[in-house]
């Protein structure tokens, strides 16, 4: 097992239950008494090759880590982490990845199942391991599986019935060669399935399994291929109108493309339009995107702080026509921001930019003549926001960049935001 955080460790004593031995290996030192009690031998910190059969392998882990190196280069088999959980349980599975809108959308559709009457739970990336759940949950629960492009490497059977791939725009080119190697990753979800399951593809992406490529035609007439359309309602192919867009609490357009795959996806599972309807209506969505913090004299305060690409900070931008007094910057994943820029020209009347990406945006901005101040953190930017704003304004926190040069991650840096958001009087 390389890899020991938290979808390791679960892998890592999955294997040791199906009873293997297991080695456990990680760069850095590692507190696993779970583990060694588990039978299971840990080398952390080690970046030795290790002689095995199998290596499972985390998400977390580059290519380029020895042990993993060693195995690719004498052709031992590799396998991810939801490779093993899935070949472990017998369980039906849904995938969703994306470079944005995955845990939504996940979430979302876990909601809509379980809503159905059906038993069904998130999993993957968005926090409970998948290997956690063998031996946990029934046979016919429901895997709703959010997956990572890394989780998505090495997956030589892995097999969801129903799975989208929401979009794909450039990130993480901090750890792949190239765009092109990244969007493959992303398409690996579709390799294994078989001719009747379902897969949502953006528009001009095909399939590399046997399931044909279907679309969610988030605007205009839907094509011969369209599974769900947006025209006139919520449309998913075979229910018919569904629901009102009017009755769906989630906010934004991007938005509309989650609850449009999540809904085709749902009725692959064989729920009807009433019971999504209902479970569209009482999804209470998901913290830190496009969340309503609070408001105070007229000023709303949004926490998008998992915006963490321009993509997904101009989606945002999108949700909201007010005026925009946009918080953004933070670590740096290579991406650029001329888009994002240019998505910010009119929408955006001031820009407060903070972190290690602050002056970069801020050039983006200048070529776009949107104006910006650059601070040095995330509660003086909120704070100058506030002072600056007046009633009908929207602060919004939709960094574009990853949060590790100021946060410990973004659930923290979306923290920061609520409190400094309290602070400003917003309640
Ligand atoms: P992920 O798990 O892929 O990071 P999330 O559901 O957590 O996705 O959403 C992350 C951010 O991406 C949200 O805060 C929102 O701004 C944006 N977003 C969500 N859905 C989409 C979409 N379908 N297309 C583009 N951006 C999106």
């Amino acid at each position: 097992m390389v890899g020991l955080a938290k979808s390791g460790r679960a892998a890592a004593v999955l294997l040791r239950d199906l009873g293997w031995d297991v080695v456990a290996v990680d760069s850095a030192p590692v507190e696993a008494p779970d583990l060694l009690s588990a039978g299971i031998e840990v080398r952390a910190p080690s970046d030795e090759p290790v002689t095995a059969d199998l290596v499972v392998r985390s998400p977390g882990v580059p290519r380029e880590f020895a042990p993993l190196a060693a195995a690719y280069a004498n052709g031992t088999p590799v396998w991810s982490e939801i490779e093993l959980a899935s070949r472990a349980m017998s369980n039906p599975i849904m995938g969703v990845t994306g470079t944005n809108g995955k845990t939504t959308t996940t979430e979302l559709l876990a909601h809509l199942l379980r809503e159905g009457g059906l038993d069904a739970v998130a999993c993957g990336n968005v926090g409970t391991p998948m290997a956690s759940l063998a031996g946990e949950v029934s046979g016919n629960t429901w895997l709703v599986a959010e997956c990572s492009s890394f989780q998505l490497e090495d997956i030589p059977t892995f097999r969801p019935h129903a799975a989208v791939l929401l979009n794909v725009t450039p990130d993480h080119m901090d750890r792949y060669p190239d765009f092109a190697a990244y969007r493959q990753a992303k398409l690996n979800l579709f390799a294994h399935q078989e001719p009747g399951d379902l897969a949502i593809l953006p528009e001009d992406m095909e399939s590399t399994g046997a399931a044909p490529a279907r679309r969610v035609v988030a605007s205009g007439a839907p094509g011969p291929d369209a599974v769900s359309w947006a025209e006139g309602g919520l449309h998913v192919l075979g229910l018919g109108l569904v629901a009102d867009w009017s009755d769906i609490p989630l906010l934004g357009a991007h938005n509309r493309e989650n609850v449009m795959a999540a809904s085709a996806m749902a009725a692959h599972a064989g729920l009807g339009a009433q019971e999504i309807a209902r479970g569209l209506a009482t999804f209470p969505g998901v913290a830190h995107r496009l969340e309503v913090v609070g408001t105070a004299g007229g000023v709303t305060f949004v926490n998008d702080s998992k915006a963490t690409n321009p993509a997904a900070a101009i989606a945002a931008l999108d949700a909201y026509p007010q005026r925009v007094r946009l918080i953004a910057g933070g670590s740096s994943k290579g991406t650029p921001f001329e888009a994002l820029a240019r998505a910010a020209q009119g929408a955006v009347v001031h820009a407060y930019l903070i972190g290690e990406t602050g002056p970069e945006i801020a050039r983006a901005l200048e070529a776009e003549k949107v104006e910006w101040t650059l601070l040095p953190d995330l509660p003086t930017a909120v704070s100058q926001a506030a002072a600056e704003a007046s009633s009908g304004d929207v602060v919004l926190l939709a960094p574009a960049c990853a949060s590790f040069d100021q946060f410990s991650g973004y659930e923290h840096r979306g923290e920061v935001f609520r409190e400094s958001a309290r602070e400003a009087g917003a309640g």
